[in-house]
């Protein structure tokens, strides 16, 4: 019966019901192609991870271009949805054009976790054999930290506010404590709520190596933008997020991936130290670590890039991106 009323419903397709249909032929013809593109990624699995450390899956043949290509594709796609919403246009507009920018990242992120599966854990494949010796904090030693930070400032905020009070006049004595109370659980939270702008990763570098820079150093092009800064120098999120990653041991050496509200993420590389755990909320300008010269590097520096998905493989040119948030990177 269920199926007689469904053929029913097909026979007289209706808007919903065509757009539907479209939609799956969309999703069937993209699993199709990327079979086809990942079939003969996963024939050499038992070289694979051997050839992603040395980064020549990364960097080789017909993998570099079809995510190159998925990536440009976004990219336009991005900017075509940008301008629609600029120009005000009308909303099914609007929404076709995200459908499709989702549906391309959808199936960049497929493609690149179906080789990212045979890397495994970065800390597993540390060809230097430093696995498991990682300083990223775990969890004891975050809340550890994070009660650390906590204890002393509400100390100090209490004696600020009640000893001038106090030493005002007699009368005031009483008010403050009724006063204090709101005001000390509110003090934590609203210099959060506002919107706080976004901000370059870190503060008196020097821009060095580039987007799509080519080097000795990289398979193929440098996939991040280098902030040349000391070792120990504050790195900061850029904008507010969750963090996606903290891992460590291979070429990117400490690294920080941070999931930004618009589907982009941000990965901050070499780092010496690693202030966040994995799941953490970060706000614009917090610091989320320092600077350091970990993993394949000649010197100390920050490795910023933006990607499409957690994933390398999917960065983009991270200069003009950070432009479009209204920070001005100094050259
Ligand atoms: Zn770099």
């Amino acid at each position: 019966m269920r199926r007689e009323h469904r053929t029913g419903l097909q026979s007289l397709p209706t808007g919903s019901a065509r757009s539907a249909r479209s939609a799956f032929l969309l999703a069937l013809f993209l699993v199709l192609l990327l079979a086809l593109l990942v079939v003969p990624a996963a024939v050499p699995s038992g070289t694979a991870s051997a050839a992603v450390v040395s980064g020549a899956a990364d960097g080789d043949g017909w993998f570099r271009k079809a995510t190159a290509r998925a990536v440009r594709a976004h990219e336009r796609a991005r900017a075509r949805v940008d301008r629609l919403r600029e120009a005000d246009a009308r909303p099914p507009k609007i929404e076709a054009a995200e459908e499709r920018r989702m549906a391309i990242r959808a199936g960049l992120w497929d493609l690149l976790w179906a080789v990212e599966r045979n890397v495994g854990d970065p800390v597993a494949v540390d060809p230097s054999g430093r696995a498991g010796h990682c300083p990223v904090p775990t969890r004891s030693h975050a809340q550890q930290h994070q009660r650390h930070q906590r204890s002393p400032k509400k100390k100090t905020r209490t004696m600020q506010r009640t000893k001038p009070r106090t030493l005002k006049t007699p009368q005031d004595l009483k008010k403050p404590q009724t006063v204090q109370v709101p005001q000390a659980t509110q003090v934590p939270k609203t210099p959060q709520t506002p919107h706080r702008p976004w901000t370059a990763p870190t503060r008196g570098y020097w821009l060095s190596a580039g987007f799509a820079a080519q080097g000795s150093r990289w398979a193929h092009r440098h996939t991040g933008q280098d902030f040349a800064v000391g070792a120990g120098t504050p790195v900061y999120a850029v904008g507010p997020g969750t963090v996606r990653a903290t891992t460590c041991g291979d070429g990117f050496g400490n690294q920080v991936v941070v999931r930004h509200p618009d589907g982009y993420f941000t990965q901050y590389a070499h780092l010496s130290h690693i202030d966040v755990r994995k799941g953490g909320h970060v706000s614009a300008g917090q610091r989320i670590g320092l600077s350091g010269a970990t993993g394949n590097v000649t010197g100390p520096h920050l490795h910023f890039e933006v990607r499409i998905t957690p994933y390398m493989g999917s960065a983009v040119p991270p200069l003009p991106w950070l432009r479009r948030k209204d920070v001005q990177v100094i050259h």
